[in-house]
């Protein structure tokens, strides 16, 4: 379905976003893989990707915490038919607190990075007359947690630029979707427990069962299949004319 088209994963190399990236590969697509290091395993990551499904995969390195990286990345892809901006990271506290430099971090990796890469993927996208950009917003995007000032900020702000995106490329064949996951059990919610253990006194099975999931009705995690199979449908033929808007992936929460 996707053969030909060339999709470039921002933040692929561990969790939703190498899960959207096999997907993508799955789907036919050519793939490039992302995060900031730039160890041998990385590039393996990529080589084995593309063996399994028979596709190109590459992966290429850049800190999305960097505007001009940001710019590279696309750039060195050498054409960006989809983009997926979907690195993000994490810090719980509450707001007096909050690190400044995790705010700035937080904002510049979970949201202005969306913005460089949609920024630099765009004309190519106009050219060609089709396009996909698809932003990993969160249940965050939509709704809000004390002490996660930064990442709920972020991610609403993700959620306007999807709408804003739309706009946009409207009548171009560019379509800019946001998908909104509730908890999916990925190494950045991993590192969530400890402090989660901590800060409300539970054991790991009652943080997980009566904390993060207290609010997806489902009782389960979402998988990164579910929001790889999502990502695949927003670049079907069935889904040209869904833009600027989000689809929850999240077990109910967002009903809630
Ligand atoms: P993860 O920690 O497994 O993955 C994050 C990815 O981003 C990793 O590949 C990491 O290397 C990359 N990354 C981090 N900093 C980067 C940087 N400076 N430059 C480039 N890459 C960087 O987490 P995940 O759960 O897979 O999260 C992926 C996205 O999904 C995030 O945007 C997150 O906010 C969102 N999300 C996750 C959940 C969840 O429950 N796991 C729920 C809703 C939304």
């Amino acid at each position: 379905m996707l053969k030909g088209r060339v999709a470039v994963v921002t933040g692929s190399n561990s969790g939703i976003g190498l899960g959207i990236a096999r997907e993508l590969a799955r789907a036919g697509a050519s793939v490039v893989l992302n995060s900031f290091t730039d160890d041998e395993a990385d590039h393996k990551l990529a080589a084995d990707l593309g063996q399994e499904f028979g596709v190109e995969a590459r992966y290429i390195q850049a800190d999305m915490s960097a505007p001009d990286q940001c710019r590279a990345l696309i750039e060195k892809a050498g054409g960006c038919d989809i983009l997926v901006n979907n690195a993000g990271i994490q810090h719980v506290a509450p707001i007096p607190e909050f690190p400044v430099d995790k705010w700035n971090a937080i904002i510049a990796i979970n949201l202005s990075s969306a913005f460089h890469c949609t920024a630099a993927a765009l004309p190519g996208m106009s050219d060609k007359g089709w396009g996909r950009v698809i932003n990993i917003a969160s249940a965050h995007g939509l709704t809000a947690s004390p002490y996660k000032s930064a990442y709920v900020a972020a991610k609403h702000g993700v959620v306007g630029l999807t709408k804003v995106t739309a706009l946009e490329q409207a009548g171009k064949g560019v379509t800019c979707n946001a998908i909104c996951p509730g908890y999916v059990l990925t190494p950045i919610v991993e590192k969530q427990i400890p402090d989660q253990m901590k800060t409300h006194d539970m054991s790991r099975e009652d943080v997980i069962k009566n904390v993060m999931l207290a609010r997806q009705p489902s009782g389960e995690f979402a998988t990164v299949e579910q929001v790889g199979g999502t990502t695949v449908f927003l670049c079907s033929d069935a889904a040209a004319q869904i833009t600027g808007t989000t689809i929850s992936v999240d077990g109910g929460w967002t009903a809630l």
